[in-house]
């Protein structure tokens, strides 16, 4: 798909039309498939998008007001109404930062770094995910070689799922299927420094998840993932295939309510479907909505710009605040 992002955001940025939203979407590359469709919605629904690379964020800060420096020139904060943060893993943390610096700005931002933060640390989230009453796949989290055997108890035995705390894209998720598999593998990783989480392996949903789309209260599109034979993870980065779903209501409620406790605007929910009902597996802060525009003709990029308008009128108009 081709989108002349540039050239209209000029023209738009140009000559914003009454009522307007200057919308900054903070992201690497303007040329990855989401930042682009939400250009191209923000656009067409008549506002005023501008891509930021968020490492060229220079935050400047001092006894004055703080501040942003894009490449040399001033951001004002009376330009921007609202900040849609797309914060890649490996730059969390001075993305944080950047987010951060808008929301001292007294811009909007649609998830802040708090919710971000949770989201990056897969035990941190399911944590607040149980304390609130969401299912998730029994997990623990231990650091001694002689407490592997009841971990793996505890989880439910042989097999398991062993998963690094920040992973992305199904690396750092394993599987095992002995005890001396799972001391291995722990004891290379421990002495990697990685800190690792021991999970049940919900064997009748193996090798499919739901992903669902939280935007606002509700889910905008879902799929089903399917991963490729041979493979428990499904996904798409691992030769998955998605197909659309329409969600149960309990799995529609679930998601929502994962990304509420979350403190997200926006989240990609993974849930697992388990015998008893939708188990969440994580939940995402910057989903990308490649696989699921291609699997459900949904239009996921106008919900997500179209909520980031209604969060910052709300915003603007009083409640909330900087
Ligand atoms: P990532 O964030 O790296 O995608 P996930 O925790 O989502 O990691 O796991 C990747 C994939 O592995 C999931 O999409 C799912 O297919 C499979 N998987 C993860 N945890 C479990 C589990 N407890 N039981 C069964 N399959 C799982
Ligand atoms: N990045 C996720 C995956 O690897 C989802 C891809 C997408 O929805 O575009 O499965």
């Amino acid at each position: 798909k081709k989108t002349p992002a540039r050239t209209r955001r000029g023209k738009a940025r140009a000559q914003p039309a009454p009522g307007a939203l200057g919308i900054v979407i903070l992201s690497r590359n303007e040329k990855l498939y989401s930042t682009r469709r939400l250009v191209e919605a923000a656009l067409a629904l008549g506002h005023a998008p501008r891509v930021l690379d968020t490492l060229r964020c220079n935050m400047v800060l001092g006894r004055d007001r703080p501040r942003i420096l894009y490449r040399g020139e001033e951001v004002l904060a009376t330009d921007v109404h609202v900040v849609v943060p797309r914060i890649g893993a490996s730059i969390t943390g001075y993305g944080l930062a950047v987010v951060n610096q808008f929301d001292l700005m007294g811009v909007p931002v649609l998830s802040n770094a708090i919710p971000i933060a949770r989201s990056r640390d897969k035990l941190r989230a399911l944590q607040l995910l149980s304390r609130f009453g969401i299912d998730i796949p029994r997990t623990v989290m231990c650091r001694y070689r002689e407490e592997v055997l009841q971990s793996v108890e505890m989880v439910g035995g042989l097999p398991c799922i062993i998963k690094l705390i920040q992973g992305t894209q199904g690396v750092g998720v394993m599987i095992a299927n002995t005890i001396s598999e799972v001391e291995g593998l722990l004891d290379t990783l421990w002495t990697l420094g990685q800190e690792i989480l021991l999970q049940e392996l919900v064997a009748e949903s193996r090798g499919k998840d739901v992903r669902a789309l939280v935007v606002g209260d509700r889910v905008v599109a879902a799929m089903r993932r399917t991963a490729r034979a041979g493979e428990f993870r499904s996904n798409i980065h691992r030769g998955g295939v998605a197909e659309a779903l329409e969600l149960d209501r309990e799995y529609a409620e679930t998601a929502v309510k994962a990304a509420r406790v979350m403190g997200l605007e926006v989240a990609g929910v993974d849930m697992l479907e388990a015998r008893t009902g939708p188990k969440i597996m994580e939940v995402n802060s910057s989903p990308g909505f490649e696989g699921l525009e291609a699997a459900t003709g949904q239009d996921v990029a106008r919900a997500y710009v179209a909520h980031a308008v209604e969060y910052a009128h709300a915003r603007h108009s009083g409640y909330g605040g900087g």
